[in-house]
């Protein structure tokens, strides 16, 4: 042993020391800090310490759980396993893990997607498995194809590692596509028949940029696609699921493995496995096994699937899997279940707008009663950015009879303003045993769901495992509407949500939301609910009509256009499209038809704009250019900004996230200055941001930018009432004032803490 091995692991010995008997706190990242702080190179060092080698989990969603269950099943094999089981993902946690274990046979760990450059060239993994990608954290990580190029980086570093891949996820495809690493795939065969949500994270071939075809969707992306120009396509499963069954209660499939279905198109594994028999598919004695669950969701069915893979690949016998997932039960918060006063409670944890759409799922098989709760934080290790609870379909949960909800954590106001506009009347709650209280006086009881967000699912975790533990202690037979707050006025649901004014028979105002299917980044569209709802509220007919790429639409029939944020591929496409109809907008414009774009919608209003050194022709509608920085995409301009403006008397709140700066021509007026302590705007100096002409609104704030603004939603819908009286002659109505108490709640909170210098 070297000697900055041997210092490295004896200052982590130490702090594991002081932190468990003198400060009682886990040690799971900071011994591997330190270690790796005196010898950069302890996790290579000590990687030999799994015998077989490792398997890394990395995805968006689903990897502390898979990382669990797979190092459950090869305990249950009898294997002796390494692995950081509390989700400290970083090289960190890694190293943690391997400090304070024994010798074993097996690692298995899950990493960070962006810190799996970091880990994986040290640890030099057998397999890799690779799950998904979802949009999450966008202020870390900006675009997708970010973390997409990172993870093909760290396996160009580890040759010699087998990719694992969902084949069923484009995104983990087109990386398997880019490596020469060997490669193994999974997915799931049939339709599994899922209603599908609204924002999907990549419809587009990454390859050719065109629109990708579905044979069927999974959720998200997930599913059978194809790129008709191209070819590029869902790869053959090595190893699939099929015969799917989801129901209330569990879940079942069978797991195929389909000897040599993708090793064709992919050189063999350099290495041989972790375990070479069950590896090699000629050889495999259970090419086809049933799994079961007592827990539900689509998720789970890939989730399972990956595990599976990981293990049999390990060599460990399908009846192993089948113990491991009977026996699952994560102390963890994640899918737990509690009883506390005599009602059932489920937490999970949710922190992107698929696992979100997910647990909604989870919540509607349950046809009774019940409570819901949502959790939201914006710390660093949730996104400081909570635009994504908009492209969440919350509007699922509004029709549900006999729903109580509640909002919580550092945003519950802006998950109160999120449910509010999905028709959900929530109240505010400040934590487990809050909602269980506020909850309790209703006599149906039911189920209790509390979802939450990353930072937020600890504290939750704790006061219900607290409250469990002291029931459990103190056994009781009164039943759960007597234990709670007997003399409480009765409340059997919340309040209903607030009912539109009767809608007159005048012809409707008329939406038209461009390409809803390119440019949806950061809950864009949310601008268009806010938009919609505001109306209807008022008793005016609205119609929105969502144009989705390929279609068209008579501008001269609609009152407002809105065009959201992109990600750079989808935007370039969406642009190209808008050019066809450059005439159309220019003259909408000037009949005074009112334009709201948000971000990579408003840069195609410029002249022209920059993607790297490439010049995109722009709409000409607005005098105004946008460059891309020095040092490429990676420079962005990420944080909360608030704005003073000329059409509210309120701050105008929102968050930013660009990598074009864009520069106004002489004379043409800014949305708004920037008031915050944080946020640019348009560019790194003018401290202005977005463009106000005509009835034309531009800004690069997400947030969207009309949920805590309701005074720029009204502007905007005044604009539009007196475009639809001047095009049907039906006479412009004033806005009836509405109750905005949550929406200014949220506008006020965020003004508090990033308000003016
Ligand atoms: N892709 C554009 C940029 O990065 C717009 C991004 C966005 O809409 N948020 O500048």
């Amino acid at each position: 042993m070297g000697a900055r091995l041997f210092c490295a692991r004896a200052v982590a010995a130490l702090s594991t020391w002081g932190l468990k008997h003198v400060f009682h706190r886990p040690a799971a990242n900071f011994p591997g800090k330190i270690a790796l702080y005196v010898d950069p190179r302890v996790i290579a060092h000590l990687a030999d310490k799994a015998a077989e080698g490792s398997i890394v989990v990395v995805g968006t969603n689903g990897k502390t759980t898979v990382t669990n269950l797979l190092a459950d099943a090869f305990e249950a094999a009898g294997k002796r396993v390494i692995c950081n089981r509390t989700g400290a993902n970083l090289d960190s946690g890694v190293a943690t893990a391997l400090l304070h274990a024994g010798a074993a046979d097996v690692g298995v760990f899950e990493s960070d997607e962006l810190w799996l450059a970091k880990t994986a060239p040290q640890l030099k993994p057998r397999y890799i498995i690779l799950l998904n990608l979802f949009r999450d954290q966008l202020d870390r990580v900006g675009e997708i194809d970010r973390i997409q190029d990172s993870i093909v980086g760290a396996l160009g570093a580890t040759p010699s590692s087998t990719l694992v891949f969902n084949a069923d996820d484009p995104l983990c495809a087109a990386i398997a596509a880019r490596v020469s690493n060997p490669a193994i795939a999974f997915g799931v065969e049939g339709d599994m028949g899922l209603t599908q949500n609204t924002v999907a994270d990549a419809q587009m071939c990454q390859r050719c940029s065109t629109m990708m075809d579905y044979a069927f969707r999974q959720y998200g992306q997930l599913g059978e696609y194809r790129c008709p120009t191209c070819g590029f396509a869902r790869p053959a499963r090595d190893w699939s699921a099929t015969g799917v069954r989801l129901e209330a209660e569990g879940l079942s499939f069978s797991v195929e493995h389909v000897e040599g279905a993708a090793e064709q198109a992919q050189p063999a594994a350099a290495e041989a496995p972790v375990s070479a028999s069950a590896a090699s598919g000629a050889s495999d004695p259970a090419p086809s096994f049933p799994l079961h669950a007592s827990f539900s969701g689509a998720y789970m069915v890939y989730n399972l699937l990956a595990v599976a893979v990981g293990a049999r690949l390990g060599g460990v016998d399908p009846a192993a899997i089948q113990r491991a997932i009977d026996a699952f039960d994560p102390r963890n918060g994640r899918l737990q279940r509690f009883s506390v006063q005599g009602r059932p409670v489920l937490l999970n944890l949710a922190k992107n707008p698929t696992g979100f759409n997910q647990n909604i799922k989870i919540i509607l098989q349950d046809k009774g009663p019940k409570t819901v709760a949502f959790f939201i934080n914006d710390k660093e290790a949730d996104g400081h950015d909570v635009s994504w609870l908009w492209d969440i379909d919350f509007e699922e949960l509004a029709g549900q009879k006999e729903l109580r909800a509640f909002a919580g954590g550092i945003r519950g106001n802006d998950m109160q303003v999120r449910l509010k506009y999905a028709g959900i009347q929530s109240e505010l709650a400040q934590g487990a045993a809050d909602v269980l209280a506020k909850s309790a006086v209703d006599e149906r009881g039911g189920h209790v769901y509390l979802i939450a967000n990353y930072t937020a699912l600890p504290a939750l975790h704790a006061e219900l495992t607290r409250l469990a533990d002291a029931e459990a202690a103190a056994p009781t037979d009164v039943p759960a509407a007597e234990t709670a707050a007997p003399d409480a006025a009765p409340a059997p649901t919340s309040a209903p949500a607030p009912q539109p004014a009767a809608i007159s028979d005048e012809p409707p105002l008329v939406i038209a939301h461009l390409f809803p299917d390119l440019l949806n980044l950061y809950g864009d569209g949310g601008n268009v609910t806010v938009l919609a709802y505001r109306t209807r509220m008022r008793g005016i007919p609205v119609e929105v009509r969502r144009v989705k790429h390929g279609q068209s639409i008579n501008l001269a029939d609609a009152d407002l256009v809105f065009l959201g944020g992109g990600p750079d591929r989808e935007q370039r496409l969406a642009s190209e499209a808008l050019l066809h109809m450059k005439d159309d907008l220019a003259r909408f414009v000037e009949e005074n038809g009112v334009l709201l774009a948000i971000c990579g919608g408003y840069q195609i209003l410029g002249r022209e704009w920059l993607l790297g050194d490439d010049v995109v022709e722009g709409l000409g509608i607005i005098d105004m250019t946008t460059q891309r920085a020095e040092g490429g995409s990676g420079n962005r301009l990420i944080d909360n900004v608030i704005l003073r403006s000329p059409v509210a008397a309120r701050p105008v709140v929102g968050y930013e996230n660009h990598a074009g700066r864009t520069h106004l021509g002489a004379g043409v007026s800014p949305f708004g200055t920037v008031a915050s302590s944080t946020g640019h705007g348009n560019n790194d100096t003018d401290k202005s941001d977005g463009v106000l002409h005509r009835n034309v609104l531009g800004t690069y704030l997400h947030g969207p930018l009309l949920a805590k603004n309701p005074e720029v939603a009204d502007w905007l819908l005044a604009c539009a009432l007196e475009r639809r009286a001047a095009r049907t002659g039906q006479s412009a109505c004033a806005l009836t004032p509405l109750d905005d108490a949550a929406e200014e709640a949220a506008n006020e909170a965020l003004c508090r803490r990033f308000g003016a210098k």
